[in-house]
């Protein structure tokens, strides 16, 4: 899928959101981002799925440490630019660089605390063994073996 098609779908959506979020989410397969047009439901709000991005090999970039750029983070990226400079709908990436779970959705941005290494926005459990940092700046801390990491 391309940055202009996640555009278009969001343009074509039959009510205007408030926020259109990317958000990451692990499955058995590897990382997803989620691009979902955001409404407001009175005081909630609620969500509908317009892209789905995967990566081509998933997982295996974290553990052989190569961590290359996430090709998909940058067409969510260019998607967010057309969303708001032509629509002028708000788009929040807390992630845009690396995957992250714990990132809050847009109405929960206020709740979220910055990771304390490199300022993600995350919206973590305090029982989260690395409570206070991001899962990636984890990772690197521990030296990067993630068949320690838990
Ligand atoms: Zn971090």
């Amino acid at each position: 899928m391309t940055a202009f098609a996640i555009f278009e779908a969001v343009a074509l959506l039959q009510r205007r959101p408030v926020a259109v979020q990317a958000l990451w989410d692990g499955d058995s397969s590897g990382w997803v981002i989620s691009v979902q047009a955001v409404y407001a439901y009175g005081p909630s709000h609620g969500i509908e799925e317009v892209a789905h991005l995967r990566g081509s090999d998933g997982d295996l970039r974290i553990f052989n440490q190569a961590v290359p750029p996430w090709p998909e983070t940058q067409i969510a990226s260019e998607a967010g630019r057309l969303i708001e400079k032509h629509l002028e709908i708000p788009f929040f990436f807390p992630s845009p660089v690396e995957p992250e779970s714990d990132c809050p959705d847009w109405w929960d941005r206020h709740l979220g605390k910055k990771c304390r290494t490199c300022s993600k926005l995350l919206l973590q459990e305090e029982t989260l063994p690395w409570f206070g940092v991001c899962y990636f700046c984890h990772l690197k801390q521990r030296g990067a073996d993630p068949k320690e990491a838990d």
